[in-house]
C-alpha cells in the first residue's frame, strides 16, 4: 500500500498561517451529480483543503460509488481523500474486503463508523451475524489489516443512543483507544457543545484528550433540508438559531432560499471564527457537493481568496 500523509500530519504540518479546512463529499448517484462532484473537488483543489471525505452509504451501489469516488480522487487529484468506512450489513470478511479495495487503491486514511439502520436511521440496530456491533472493533480490525490511518465520530450533543454524556464520552474515548489518531464531530450549532466535548474527554483521559477533535461545520443554505438532516442525525436545532432561520424564510409558499442562505453563512462564519479563537484544530465543512457556499465561508474567514467565493 502506497503510504498518505495522515490527518494529524496534514493538520499539524500546515504552513499556511490560517487554520486547515476539510470538506466532506457524498457519492454521486447520477451522472449529473457525478460531473458536479469533480467541478466542485477542482474549485476546492485551489484551496488546499488538509483532506477530502466522502461518505459510505447503506447499499451496495453507493458503496461501489464511494470506492470508486474516493479512489479517482486519490489518483487523478492532489487532495488527500478519507475514505468513510461503516459496519451496516457487512460480515467481517466483508469489512475487510472493502478495506483491502480501498487499499489497491492507495487509501491509507479511512474514517470508521457503526453506521445507522437502512431506512431509518433512528430505527432499531442490529448487528450483522457476522459482523461487529461497535465502531470500537471496526477501529481494531482495519488496525490489525495494515498501515491506516483512523479517524472516529464524535458527537458534541452526545450521540443520540447514549444514555449520557458521561457513557458518550467513555465510548469515544474507547474508540481513540483503540488507536484512532482524530475524531470529526457530528454537526452541531452551539459552540459550548464542541468546548465541553473537548473538556470532557480532556478530564478523562489527558493522552486521549490531546488527539483532534475536528468540528464540522454546516454553511445552511435551506430551512428545510437542515431541519431533516438534524432530525435524521438525532441532533437538534438551537431555539434562537431556527428563529432566525424561519424568519429568514419567510411566510411564503415556497421558502426564500437567498435569506435563509445569507443567515446560514453568517451563522457559519461566526461559528468558525469562534472556533478558531477557542483554538479547533481545523474546520470540516458538510459541501453537499457544492463548493460556493463553504467557499464564502471560507472567504469571510479569511481562509480562501475572494475571488474563488464567486
Ligand atoms: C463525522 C461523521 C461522519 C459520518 N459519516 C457517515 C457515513 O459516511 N455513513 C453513515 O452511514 N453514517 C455516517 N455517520 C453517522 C454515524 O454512522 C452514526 O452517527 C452512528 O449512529 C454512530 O456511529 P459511531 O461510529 O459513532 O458508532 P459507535 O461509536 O459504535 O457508537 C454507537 C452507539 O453505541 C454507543 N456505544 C459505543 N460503544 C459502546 C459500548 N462498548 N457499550 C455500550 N454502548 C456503546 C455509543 O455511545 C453510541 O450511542 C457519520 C457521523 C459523523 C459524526
Amino acid at each position: 500500500m502506497t503510504q498518505t500523509p495522515s490527518i494529524v500530519d496534514r493538520i499539524r504540518d500546515n504552513t499556511t498561517g490560517r487554520v486547515p479546512f476539510s470538506v466532506e463529499f457524498y457519492p454521486p448517484r447520477t451522472e449529473a451529480e457525478e460531473d458536479r462532484l469533480w467541478r466542485t473537488a477542482r474549485e476546492f483543489e485551489q484551496l488546499h483543503p488538509a483532506f477530502v471525505s466522502i461518505t459510505y452509504g447503506a447499499g451496495g451501489s453507493t458503496r461501489d460509488r464511494t470506492v470508486r469516488v474516493t479512489g479517482k480522487i486519490a489518483e487523478q487529484t492532489t487532495l488527500l481523500p478519507v475514505a468513510h468506512l461503516t459496519a451496516v450489513s457487512h460480515s467481517v470478511d466483508e469489512l475487510r474486503a472493502m478495506v483491502g479495495a480501498y487499499a489497491d487503491r492507495g487509501i491509507s486514511n479511512v474514517l470508521v463508523l457503526r453506521g445507522d439502520p437502512p431506512g431509518d436511521p433512528l430505527g432499531e440496530w442490529t448487528k450483522h451475524p457476522d459482523g461487529v456491533e461497535y465502531a470500537e472493533e471496526l477501529v481494531r480490525l482495519v488496525r490489525d489489516l495494515g498501515d491506516f490511518h483512523v479517524g472516529v465520530a464524535s458527537f458534541p450533543e452526545g450521540h443520540h443512543r447514549s444514555p449520557d454524556l458521561d457513557h458518550d464520552t467513555e465510548y469515544l474515548v474507547a474508540k481513540l483507544r483503540a488507536g484512532a489518531e482524530y475524531s470529526i464531530t457530528q454537526m452541531f450549532f452551539d459552540i459550548d457543545d464542541y468546548l465541553r466535548l473537548r473538556d470532557r474527554v480532556v478530564a478523562l483521559d489527558p493522552e486521549q484528550g490531546a488527539k483532534p477533535i475536528i468540528p464540522e461545520i454546516m454553511p445552511i443554505t435551506s430551512l428545510r433540508s437542515v431541519r431533516r438532516m438534524v432530525e435524521l442525525s438525532g441532533s437538534k436545532l438551537p431555539r434562537t438559531l431556527e428563529e432566525r432561520l424561519t424568519a429568514a424564510a419567510g411566510d411564503g409558499p415556497t421558502e426564500d432560499r437567498a435569506a435563509v442562505r445569507e443567515a446560514g453563512i453568517e451563522f457559519a462564519t461566526t461559528m468558525g471564527e469562534r472556533l478558531i479563537a477557542e483554538g479547533a484544530p481545523s474546520l470540516h465543512f458538510i459541501t453537499l457537493n457544492f463548493a460556493r457556499a463553504t467557499c464564502e465561508v471560507l472567504e469571510n474567514l479569511g481562509i480562501a481568496p475572494a475571488r474563488l467565493a464567486q
